[in-house]
């Protein structure tokens, strides 16, 4: 009675074989390295092929590598040969499998390599045909024929190694690429996650749970995130994935969270749609990161750029002062003279009530008018955080042309003003836009001290198809030097003795601010011709 099956011998021409190579290529197929997949070659082709001895070799640049055998004796394991003085080199250079009763009488085979060895036939399959990488050999230590089966069965096996080799290639690529991505994430100190759209369920990477300030072994799912974000973002943020979710556009978006220990800090959340290979769309995947800083940063340059803004103003404001004095002076010199006149009117002597009403009258609209100055000057000044009004802007540039005129000399500057009467109002900040208009009313008169003409145009008008607003200020001075021209919107860049060099800046930050683009007009002919556009 036997006690278990008994071992079978492969039958060398039967389906035993074939049960062989099955089993070896569920083997190779769990191979998870190169060198696995050899390993289990060298260890089965001899009971696959009932062959005396087996090797593996490689293609290494022009050579063969006979990297692994097993044998009755000796074979070259460790040795390499050129390609062109090998029979594995023949195969794999023709794609074709050799198969040699005789090797004595074969002029492929290099016999001085072969004399001090058992094999006296044999058969090599190349693993692959199309550009093969390495070869298969089996060897005989008699002459002998071989069957189409005992071929085919080698043949086998040098494709089921082939196709594992590809899976190990495959899987490292794919090993090199995780790994890619990991060293990137890290270097960004970004965090992953992943949102199924199926099951809801929401994957966070250890940093991204970091990020909201959770430990890496926490779950940490989709309501959690909602629920860690500000209450004044959440509807932000919802609103964020949802259009992500529909493809409405890829997710980008930055909201507030609170941290398990009571701070408040900013994250940026980017994702996209992730289609099957189906094309079905089935995750929302992307990256978080800890952007507090960058926004701690963005808004310390605001508050910066603000109070630069506001030094400007009083410093333009300061080099104006004497006009100012001037301008007030003026109409309550006047006023006093109506007052005076009015007294005397009212003398009983010399009565005549309505001229002495009249005089009132007149000192009243000069200290109207005086009020007015101040408080134009007083809005410019003070320091105000930016709020949009709607604004038309006639009436805007007529004020600002008066403030910049103030005082006796630029008042001979012939100015025009040419603003389309269709023009739509617009939601600015005025004492902003105000800032610049002055700041390019002051350098033109400035730049024409010298000049023999000085005009200056004033001009808005409706650009983009409507969608625009389009302010220029020409002037009659000697225009820019190219090389004053390039640099001209950088800071503190001036070519006078008592300029800061911040006002173009700052024009430039208020109206890019506003969504709006400054430039200088290239080529003008005469004098300079400064640009800015403001959406309606
Ligand atoms: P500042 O007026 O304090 O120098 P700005 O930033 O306003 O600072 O101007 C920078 C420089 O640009 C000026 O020094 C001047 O050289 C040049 N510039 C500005 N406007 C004009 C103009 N209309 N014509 C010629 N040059 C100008």
């Amino acid at each position: 009675m036997s006690t278990g099956s008994p071992a079978r011998r492969p039958d060398p021409d039967g389906l035993d074989r074939w049960l062989v190579l099955v089993s070896v290529v569920e083997r190779l197929s769990a191979a998870e390295s190169l060198r696995e997949v050899i390993q289990v070659v060298r260890d089965t082709a001899r009971t696959l092929s009932g062959a005396d001895g087996v090797t593996f070799v490689l293609r290494d640049e022009g050579f063969c590598h006979y990297v692994e055998e097993d044998a009755i004796g000796p074979l070259w394991k460790g040795k390499r040969f050129p390609l062109n003085a090998c029979i594995s080199g023949w195969c794999m250079l023709n794609g074709k499998t050799a198969v040699i009763p005789d090797i004595y009488v074969d002029p492929r085979i290099p016999h001085d390599a072969y004399r001090p060895t058992f094999v006296k036939s044999l058969v090599m399959a190349p693993v692959r045909t199309e550009h093969p990488i390495a070869a298969i050999g089996a060897y005989w230590s008699v002459c002998r024929e071989f069957s189409d089966g005992e071929v085919a069965v080698l043949e086998g096996l040098a494709r089921s190694t082939a196709a594992a080799i590809a899976a190990v290639q495959a899987r490292d690529t794919l090993r090199n690429s995780e790994e890619r991505l990991r060293l990137a994430l890290e270097a960004g100190q970004l965090g992953a996650w992943d949102l199924n759209l199926a099951t809801e369920s929401f994957t966070a990477s250890a940093a991204s749970k970091a990020v909201f300030g959770r430990r890496v072994d926490e779950d940490f799912s989709f309501q959690d995130l909602v629920e860690a974000t500000h209450p004044d973002d959440r509807r932000h943020l919802e609103r964020a994935f949802e259009e992500a979710w529909e493809g409405y556009s890829d997710l980008n978006v930055e909201f507030r969270v609170l941290r398990t220990n009571g701070t408040i800090g900013w994250i940026h959340m980017r994702g996209r749609l992730i289609r099957d290979t189906d094309s079905a769309i089935s995750r929302l995947a992307g990256v978080s990161f800890d952007s507090t800083a960058r926004r701690q940063a963005q808004d310390r340059m605001e508050r910066l750029q603000s109070e630069l803004a506001h030094v400007g103003r009083l410093s333009e404001l300061g080099q104006m002062g004497s006009s100012f004095a001037h301008e007030l002076v003026q109409p309550l010199a006047a006023a006093s003279n109506y007052l005076g006149a009015a007294r005397r009117f009212l003398k009983p002597d010399n009565a005549l009530p309505e001229k002495a009403f009249d005089m009132v009258t007149n000192a009243e609209a000069q200290i109207t008018r005086t009020k007015q100055t101040i408080q134009q000057i007083r809005g410019l000044a003070r320091k105000t955080e930016p709020v949009r009004t709607i604004e038309y802007l006639g009436p805007l540039i007529e004020e600002t042309i008066e403030i910049a005129r103030m005082g006796t000399k630029y008042r001979t500057i012939e100015l025009q003003l040419a603003v389309d009467k269709d023009l739509p109002p617009v939601s600015v900040d005025k004492v902003q836009i105000q800032q610049v208009l002055l700041n390019l009313l002051r350098n033109a008169f400035e730049a024409m001290e010298d000049s023999e003409i000085q005009a200056v145009t004033v001009s808005a008008m409706k650009v983009d198809d409507g969608q625009m607003i389009e302010f220029r200020v020409n002037d009659s001075g000697p225009g820019l030097a190219p090389e004053i021209a390039a640099d001209l919107f950088k800071p503190f860049h001036t070519t006078k003795s008592h300029g800061m060099g911040v006002g173009l800046s700052i024009c430039r930050h208020i109206i890019e601010g506003h969504g709006g683009r400054i430039w200088v007009q290239p080529g003008s002919e005469a004098g300079a011709t400064f640009c800015f556009t403001v959406p309606v």
